[in-house]
């Protein structure tokens, strides 16, 4: 009987286990740690993740001389030379940081992570992580100090390499275009709606999407309301790791996420949850965020969507 009560133990150990080592990953949340009174500081990030340059996006920067930082991956720059050197010619007002080396999540514990197959091991993040900044390097002759990972997934190991590293990990506050999946009014209105001490995260490569036509609009609206652009690098700014996420919350958020796409025609306009609003609401309470617009469930969808047509 002891026996047996050992066995079952000796296996529940191992279940729970196997469910720990397969669950543990962080989104993390960034934003603007204080602006002046007055000033509404706005931090804009778009993630060049593989693929070409969305002209519209880079035209409303350069038009309206709004300061961005660029996460770009050693991959995009390769193949996007000409947007490379008009970021490098306004060095004022862009930020370049790293993306990582070929756009593989920070994730050592889960073989993919929302369909995009994942580093796996530390000796794969390491290399994503330095791949990424010799790329940067080379390209612009500066090191890079930021990193945001491919899906902004990560597990505890990878986070703490990054900040062994001397990176700062870029999370956000709000998720402007949902992976550049979402209408042009819907983007336009969420990113114009920032609020002050919003980092964004948008998709400055995907050109043939109607986000990117959203966005443009919502920069040259923020610029018309006098809104104050943050890089990453000059501003002081609140980082927090999130806590945990279970494997259980991972795919009931992936679920939504794909059903917010299938149902993207029915959303009435600048909704904050598109789709099934309520629930991932609840998911966001349950890990206590502060600030419960969109974080979590748009990056996901963002990185899903972009795999799919790479
Ligand atoms: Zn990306």
């Amino acid at each position: 009987m002891r026996r047996i009560a050992f066995a079952l133990a000796s296996f529940s150990l191992v279940i729970a286990m196997g469910l720990t080592a397969a669950a543990t990953e962080f989104e993390p949340r960034l934003t603007i740690a204080k602006a002046d009174p007055g000033v509404r500081a706005v931090a804009l990030t778009f993630d060049a993740c593989s693929g070409r340059t969305d002209q519209r996006i880079l035209d409303a920067l350069l038009e309206t001389g709004a300061k961005a930082t660029i996460f770009v991956t050693g991959r995009w720059l390769r193949t996007n030379p000409e947007a490379l050197a008009v970021l490098k010619a306004h060095a004022d007002q862009f930020e370049i940081e790293n993306h990582g080396a070929r756009h593989v999540p920070l994730v050592t514990d889960a073989p993919e992570v929302f369909k995009v197959r994942s580093a796996g091991s530390m000796e794969a993040v390491r290399a994503e992580i330095s791949g990424g900044a010799a790329a940067i390097e080379a390209a612009t002759g500066a090191k890079p100090r930021w990193f945001r990972g491919a899906t902004a997934r990560y597990t505890r190991d990878a986070l703490d390499e990054l900040k062994a590293e001397g990176y700062q990990v870029a999370g956000y506050a709000l998720n402007g275009d949902m992976g550049a999946s979402l209408p042009a009014f819907s983007v336009e209105k969420r990113i114009a709606g920032a609020r002050s001490g919003d980092v964004v995260i948008a998709h400055i490569n995907q050109p043939t999407r109607p986000s990117g036509q959203g966005v443009a609009a919502a920069i040259r609206a923020l610029k018309a309301a006098g809104v104050t652009f943050a890089r990453l690098d000059q501003v002081e700014t609140i980082n927090d790791d999130g806590r945990p996420i279970s494997a259980p919350h991972h795919e009931v958020k992936h679920q939504l996420a794909v059903q917010d796409d299938d149902h993207r025609g029915d959303q009435s306009s600048g909704d904050r949850h598109p789709s099934g609003g309520d629930e991932l609401a609840h998911l966001g309470a349950a890990r206590g965020e502060p600030d419960q617009r969109d974080h979590g469930e748009g990056q996901l969808q963002a990185e899903h969507d972009l795999a799919q047509h790479q």
